[in-house]
């Protein structure tokens, strides 16, 4: 995080507001997305967080193909626009879903199948709307680090109205009116996409005033053309909506998907001859950190899921005019985000004056630990307090400030560090493979709130025995506060291979 003083680029607005309404659109449908499924449709929670699993955990994997796609093909600006518009259809299916909740013959399909296009429609926007900030300056241009941290801010802006909008419409009581909150995503996904549409040929210009995110120069002009275009996106549709429905009801698969990518793309790099000695250890600090990061994201999205059981059962949220609807807790994270990243980055500049600034393998153990301190906090308030016993909601509230200190040591790091150590050759493999460690983690995330308990029932996982929300809670903070004193250990060898 650095000074956002500076002026920059007034595309770097454009591409602000566009991610903006993206996120809104994102942060707001899963918002309520267990809530709907637990209400509405009437899956129990082991099985709505399945479903969480699987979609976060796709939602992660294909950008893997929308960034290889736009790279050779399409360019950004297309795949961003076409990525958008399968989302809002996405939304809009699900907008229909949740209108014949009553009638599984129904919705069940358009459940489906709205997932797969958000999948699908995310997998194009993602990786490129990211990709293209750092175009707007020239190499090396002092200003790159400052635009990533703005536009860490409309993402962020999105994930906090996002939720407030969505469960404000949708998050009523009422089960029928769940659909409002897909239809309010759906709109803002359009706005983004409008955006994109308006601004792009004007603004969205290099440090020279050349249009950025158009299609390589050599790119097949066929594959450009909209029917083409259209035709491609509904297959990959296709393939999206089938990979989710399998994942959740055939046979899970996506964790040997994941570490299939992996080795693959490990076998590839290491066994590259042009890479010298060097530039492989810097790799394998890459890699290494990519497996911490898998501890830290599968606790902290249970905001999505576990969380939201919790706030909507556990947490008392009567404030006596007003009951907070339990999918506004799912703002919380980005609401400090916003309001705490200055005070990180403060804190930064402050140590890095006095030369004490942490290395980088060391804040992402900090997070780590926060993360782990986040649920210790949470685990203290419901110590002792029987099923169906509501807390207060400072619990939630406090856990969820510790968690995004957490994420603000460990997120913005863990990106800078792929972009400095990753060889110029495979910038975007190793991207995908820290895209791949947030997809296992989402997926493990999902399988991690199916743990929560009720109604006495007992769970375990890897030999550890959850019978109350207490012992649900310490398991996150066993496993983060561990990842994180690994990490702390070996901080200082993972900097002396970065630093070479
Ligand atoms: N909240 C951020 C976003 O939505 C980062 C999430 C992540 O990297 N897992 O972009």
């Amino acid at each position: 995080m650095t000074s956002t003083t500076q002026k920059h680029p007034k595309g770097l607005y454009v591409l602000f507001a566009t991610e903006m309404w993206e996120r809104f659109n994102y942060y707001g449908m899963r918002a309520i997305l267990v809530l709907f499924l637990t209400k509405a449709l009437l899956f129990d929670k082991v099985f709505a967080s399945q479903v969480y699993g699987s979609y976060t955990g796709l939602v992660y994997l294909t950008p893997l193909l929308g960034g290889y796609i736009a790279d050779r093909y399409w360019g950004n600006n297309r795949s961003i626009i076409a990525g958008g518009l399968v989302m809002a259809i996405g939304e809009f299916v699900l907008f229909f879903c949740g209108h014949f909740y009553e009638n599984a013959a129904l919705a069940m399909p358009l459940f489906y199948i709205g997932l797969g296009c958000m999948i699908a429609g995310n997998g194009f926007f993602k990786p490129n709307i990211s990709s293209m900030v750092g175009q707007l300056y020239a190499k090396g241009d002092s200003r790159i680090d400052a635009s990533y941290t703005i536009f860490y801010m409309g993402i962020n802006t999105g994930g906090a109205i996002g939720p407030f909008v969505c469960g404000f419409f949708g998050d009523t009581g009422k089960s029928g009116d769940f659909k409002w909150a897909f239809f309010a995503g759906g709109v803002a996904m359009l706005l983004s996409v409008i955006t994109q549409i308006v601004f792009q040929k004007k603004y969205l210009v290099n440090a020279d005033g050349q249009s950025i995110g158009e299609a390589p120069k050599d790119a097949p002009a066929w594959f450009q053309k909209i029917p083409v275009m259209v035709g491609f996106l509904f297959l990959i549709s296709l393939v999206t909506i089938a990979l989710v429905y399998i994942d959740i009801k055939v046979v899970s698969y996506l964790f040997w998907l994941l570490l299939a990518c992996i080795i693959l793309i490990a076998v590839i790099i290491f066994s590259d001859k042009s890479l010298d000695i060097i530039q492989k250890k810097k790799v394998a600090v890459l890699f290494t950190v990519s497996f911490f990061v898998i501890f830290f994201w599968s606790a902290f999205e249970q905001a999505g899921a576990s969380l939201t059981y919790f706030a909507s059962e556990n947490t008392q949220r009567d404030l006596g005019f007003f009951v907070v609807p339990a999918s506004f807790f799912q703002s919380l994270n980005s609401l400090f985000v916003v309001t705490l990243a200055p005070l990180v980055a403060w804190v930064w500049i402050k140590l890095g004056k006095a030369k004490r600034e942490p290395s980088s393998p060391f804040k992402m153990a900090m997070g780590l630990m926060l993360l782990a301190l986040g649920y210790l906090w949470i685990a203290t308030g419901v110590n002792g307090v029987g099923t169906g016993v509501k807390v207060s909601m400072i619990w939630l509230i406090g856990m969820y400030m510790m968690h995004t200190f957490g994420e603000l040591c460990l997120s913005p790091i863990g990106l800078a560090i792929f972009n400095k150590l990753a060889p110029i050759k495979f910038a975007s493999l190793l991207m995908a493979v820290w895209f791949t460690a947030n997809a296992f983690a989402n997926k493990l995330a999902g399988v991690f709130s199916a743990l929560y308990p009720e109604n006495g029932k007992v769970t375990s996982f890897a030999g550890y025995q959850i019978s109350n929300l207490h012992e649900f809670f310490m398991f996150f903070v066993f496993m983060a506060g561990i990842a994180s004193i690994i990490l702390f250990l070996i901080s200082n060898k993972l900097k002396n291979l970065m630093t070479h």
